[in-house]
């Protein structure tokens, strides 16, 4: 609304007139990080900031670029001291803003010295405000260690940073380094905002494998930190095939827009595990042994192909909303179903074309993305699409209970279902000459500048796709966001030659996934999803389960009569198939047991795609490798 932009907009004048009273404007800000103590998880800071005397404000950074959340670990922030000519400078916190700092700098003090630690926390959950250090590694992610005064644009402050590391570790960064010295590492000037998108990957532990494919004239890296040495195999075929991945990217875009490339990857069961974009470089953490164990490899997949395309889609290119021009200033996410929706459409797409997934991996987890997201998912009958988007901020941190009736962050995978639709419209429109490849070259293409930020709009983008092929997408993508069907969009896989079926078959990809995420997915059958347990981490609403009486917090611990395991489960569902006795759940709630007849004899179910006949196989054409292999 107008009124409340107004607002915004006032009070951002207010804060950066406040800030630069204090500020001498251009000397850059020096920040040392000393994480040699990283195995005993405390990382130290040192700054020095060019000030005047009068009123400072200085900032933690609180809305992380790629995370989408108010989400800077502040709570990890200790020992918090300021001074200038060595005397101490007292500091209050902002009643309001829990990331915000005021000092009042003294007359005669030119520079203010910082010093805090980041304490590193043990728990996995969360992004990189979870677990980044073990005793072998770390991940330096340049927000969580440094503050910034208010009044300027984080492109706009300048800082030099140095990072010293554990005796004998090895890093990688997209970070230029101006020069190392033993464990101590001085990078060259950079904005704050090209530090906080440049993050430090180090180990005991290291390897970097050189994916750039021949010919190609930008270097692209891999950057291997694991927990072992064992860890850091890579197969020959492994590494061709993101070499493949690197140079389908090029077909597919037409342009980089990057000095060089590295995949931070690190390999770790103490770490949190996630994927995080830069412009430069991904962040992506997983399981110690991913690399050698065919069962977590193919579930990680998508994962740097999904980081890698957030290069372009998401960095170079990115909402306006989404692109506010320091960290203290919210982010609006409701166009996160492009930022996101179609990273995920071409990660999948980008895995296939390489040959980490094969063609009927790349079905596979279409026919579960479909049927993961209805029909008989009730929560899209009340919230559409465009609010998991514009509510990303609580429901990344959401727990899997009860994410069938509240929905998730489905702007990943539906997101991806509409992108799939937009392909074949193109297709359709176009008569088979255009695709939406091609409206990847154009909006992503354009000279290698380096890392340069191009906003856009859902107009932008509207008028972008009439360039490729006239429609009203305005109507078709308001629609398909504002939709409260139980139907998922599944326009994109019928106008493509597939349909979604259910077989008592498993999947391989399930059970790659069940094998990581030590759980049980029996969503399609009675409507549950356990742990190994059998604690119920969801049960559908509206599914036998659910109509029983089974909630998501509850733990089964008899089948039949015999005690819960995954296989006694499914070999009585199997077995009821031929029976007309109901399936005897004994559940444990809060201290009470109860048991649950389920009158279900549908057997196991898992949805497959197969081939609609007489429609053109679409699929097909659309996961051909673009580049020579
Ligand atoms: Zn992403």
């Amino acid at each position: 609304m107008i009124i409340s932009r107004y607002r915004t907009y006032m009070v951002c004048l207010f804060v950066f007139a406040l800030g630069t009273l204090a500020l001498r404007a251009q000397s850059p800000i020096t920040l040392d990080v000393d994480a040699t103590q990283a195995p005993r998880r405390i990382i130290h800071t040192h700054m020095a900031i060019p000030v005047s005397p009068g009123p400072l404000t200085l900032y933690y950074p609180k809305w992380i670029p790629g995370e989408h959340a108010p989400d800077g670990p502040i709570l990890n922030v200790t020992g918090l001291k300021f001074s200038g000519n060595g005397k101490t400078i007292p500091w209050r916190r902002d009643l309001v803003d829990m990331f915000t700092f005021h000092l009042d700098i003294p007359q005669g003090v030119s520079v203010l010295d910082v010093k805090f630690d980041y304490v590193e926390p043990t728990s996995t959950a969360g992004f990189t405000a979870g677990a980044s250090a073990t005793d072998n590694l770390v991940v330096i992610s340049w927000n969580q260690n440094v503050l910034y005064p208010a009044g300027r644009r984080a492109q706009d402050i300048v800082l030099k940073a140095s990072l010293k590391l554990p005796e004998g570790w090895k890093f990688g960064t997209a970070l230029p380094v101006a020069r190392r010295e033993g464990n101590e590492i001085e990078f060259k000037p950079a904005s704050l905002n090209r530090l906080v998108d440049s993050p430090v990957s180090a180990s005991r532990f290291y390897r970097v494998v050189d994916v750039t494919p021949p010919g190609e004239p930008v270097h692209h890296e891999i950057d291997l930190a694991a927990d072992s040495q064992a860890a850091l195999k890579m197969s020959p075929e492994l590494k061709q095939e993101y070499t493949n991945l690197v140079a389908e990217t090029g077909k597919l875009f037409g342009a980089r827009h990057y000095r060089d490339y590295h995949f931070l990857l690190t390999l770790s069961n103490y770490v949190a595990h996630f994927g995080l974009e830069h412009h430069e470089s991904d962040d992506s953490r997983i399981g110690e042994f991913s690399l050698i164990d065919p069962r977590l490899r193919l579930n990680m997949a998508t994962l740097l192909p999904h980081e890698f395309v957030h290069s372009w889609n998401g960095k170079f290119r990115r909402p306006k909303d989404l692109s506010p021009p320091y960290y203290e200033q919210p982010m609006k996410t409701d166009m996160l179903w492009v930022y996101e929706g179609l990273t995920q459409y071409l990660g999948g797409l980008l895995a296939e074309r390489s040959g980490l997934w094969t063609p009927d991996d790349y079905r596979q987890s279409l026919a579960s993305i479909a049927a993961r997201l209805g029909p008989g998912r009730p929560g899209r009958t009340w919230r559409p699409l465009l609010d998991t988007a514009a509510a990303a901020q609580i429901l990344y941190g959401a727990p899997g209970q009860w994410s069938n009736w509240r929905r998730g962050v489905d702007f990943y995978d539906e997101g991806l279902l509409v992108w799939l639709e937009v392909n074949s419209i193109i297709h359709r429109q176009t008569h088979g000459k255009k695709s939406l490849d091609d409206f990847c070259r154009l909006f992503y293409g354009g000279p290698n500048d380096g890392p340069q930020l191009m906003t856009y709009t859902f107009q932008d983008l509207v008028d972008a796709l009439n360039q490729i092929a006239p429609y009203d997408w305005a109507g078709f993508l308001h629609k398909r966001l504002n939709s409260t069907s139980p139907e998922a969009p599944l326009g994109g896989i019928e106008g493509s030659g597939w349909k979604v079926v259910y077989t008592s078959v498993e999947p391989a990809l399930l059970q790659s996934s069940e094998a990581v995420h030590d759980n049980i997915d029996e969503t399609y059958s009675i409507g549950l999803q356990l742990k190994e347990d059998g604690t119920v981490q969801d049960s559908i609403v509206t599914l036998p389960a659910y109509q029983a009486g089974i909630s998501p917090g509850m733990k089964v611990i008899a089948v039949n009569g015999r005690p819960f395991t995954p296989q006694v489960l499914r070999l009585a569902l199997r077995a009821g198939t031929t029976s007309k006795e109901p399936l005897r759940l004994r559940v444990l709630n809060d201290g009470y047991y109860k048991t649950c007849s389920i009158d279900y004899h549908g057997g196991e179910r898992f949805p497959h795609l197969v081939r609609e006949a007489g429609r053109p196989d679409l699929l097909d054409e659309m996961l051909k490798p673009l580049a020579a292999q």
